[in-house]
């Protein structure tokens, strides 16, 4: 027997209605805010990522699933979606005007250590907006991603938070301040951190290892921020207060991944435990031109699809069944009969699931009954002879018999 791979798993037929139906609430609100579908490949050049991502992050230093094809090159299956974006936004500019609106869904991949949600294959829905340097930017994506959260049933389980992790102008004096702290205390540091200090003091805000009360004393970015960032920080907050949005600052978030400028963002979810990100983003203003392109603003997020199908458990996910469960107990004539019926109903719309491995007529009304059809249609000798089709209600166990031709009225009639 060969077992799925440690950390992945199949999304069965049971919970993938809620998939759809995450994944179309997704579509419906980025079509209201003017973002088109983005689809880039799974794998990439490892550079793309080890830049765009940066060479210290926890991605790129140890998540990345890497793999040389026959042709020598070494290349990595994408374990988030902005650089692929980014390089698609290059290669593609010279022939359009800003600002670019796109989203995108699929699987990402990380080598991490596996636990409740936390996978090694995962799902994101993000989005990406190019163009527009201003907080209003910001805001509106804030917007965006509580709207789709309500639309799903969550909104009231989440908080936003966010912070500013300055600009190229301020963050420079801040790291020499963080870093000379971070000095002071270096043996207090997991062995990774002591490691990293020197490259980016900033990725121990981010590191997992650390004890809270350490990280609670360090300077904050947010009390070092220069005028413009400050300027772009209180337009955010102004714009999320007018909107109405609940809104938390947390000077402590960073992010993991190296390209954001000024705006952080993320929508923490309570009773997840340790994963309680479900979506994260901000603004990457220079990553544009850190990546070969024509220096443009950026802001985007990304969310985690099976940590959001985990607080959507608990709520209502609509289930599909089907419109009618069609039983045939006859000849072979019965079956046909039965089968042109079932393509005729399906062609006019309805959800018709017929019965494919005979039985008993007992057996098959007890096929009907699981299949959460509220009607079944019954087919034997006597309706294929006279042309006719039993419909039984399977609420009231009402039945009737019709002519084919009123069968499809009669169900349309019922299911507007
Ligand atoms: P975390 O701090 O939980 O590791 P992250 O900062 O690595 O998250 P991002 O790279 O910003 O996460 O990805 C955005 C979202 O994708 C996260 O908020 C989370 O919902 C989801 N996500 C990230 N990694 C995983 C994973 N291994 N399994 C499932 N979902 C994930
Ligand atoms: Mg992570």
């Amino acid at each position: 027997m060969i077992q799925t791979v440690r950390g992945v798993r199949d999304i069965p037929p049971e919970e993938s209605a809620g998939w759809l139906f995450l994944e179309e609430q997704a579509r419906r609100i980025f079509q209201q805010y003017g973002y088109r579908e983005l689809r880039t490949p799974i794998f990439e050049r490892v550079e793309l990522f080890a830049r765009a991502v940066g060479e210290t992050s926890d991605i790129v230093e140890k998540e990345m699933y890497l793999f040389q094809d026959r042709g020598g090159e070494t290349l990595c299956l994408r374990p988030e979606g902005t650089a692929s974006a980014v390089r698609s936004f290059i290669e593609t500019s010279r022939h359009r005007s800003l600002p670019w609106r796109v989203f995108y869904m699929g699987p990402m991949f990380r080598y991490e250590r596996p636990q409740k949600g936390r996978y090694r294959q995962f799902h994101q829905i993000g989005c990406e907006l190019f163009g527009p340097a201003g907080p209003l930017a910001d805001a509106e994506m804030m917007a965006l991603v509580l709207r789709l959260l309500e639309a799903i049933g969550i909104g009231s389980a989440v908080t936003l938070e966010i912070n500013s992790l300055g600009c190229p102008v301020c963050r420079g004096p801040y790291r020499e301040r963080l870093t000379a702290h971070l000095h002071e205390r270096r043996t207090q540091l997991c062995g990774n951190c002591q490691r990293r200090l020197e490259r980016n003091p900033l990725r121990v805000l981010d590191c997992k290892e650390e004890d809270p009360a350490l990280l609670h004393e360090v300077p904050r970015m947010l009390d070092h921020v220069c005028d413009g960032c400050q300027e772009h920080f209180a337009g955010l907050t102004g714009h999320l207060t007018d909107l109405q949005l609940p809104f938390r600052i947390n000077p402590f978030m960073v992010r993991g991944l190296d390209y954001y400028h000024r705006t952080a963002f993320e929508a923490i979810a309570t009773g997840l435990g340790a994963q309680n990100a479900v979506a994260a983003g901000g603004r990457y203003d220079g990553l544009v031109a850190e990546m070969g392109g024509v220096s443009t603003p950026a802001v985007g997020f990304a969310m985690g699809m099976e940590r959001l199908l985990l607080l959507m458990e608990e709520q209502r996910i609509p289930v599909v069944r089907p419109d009618l469960y069609l039983v045939v107990a006859g000849d072979r004539m019965v079956d046909g009969y039965g089968l042109q019926l079932a393509e005729q109903w399906r062609r006019a719309g309805l959800r018709v699931e017929m019965h494919l491995s005979g039985g008993s007529m007992k057996s098959q009304m007890k096929h009907a009954g699981r299949s959460l059809a509220p009607v079944t249609a019954l087919i034997g000798t006597q309706e294929t002879a006279e042309q006719t089709v039993t419909l039984k209600w399977m609420e009231s166990g009402v039945q009737e018999s019709l002519s084919a031709e009123r069968v499809l009225e009669r169900l349309l009639q019922t299911n507007a």
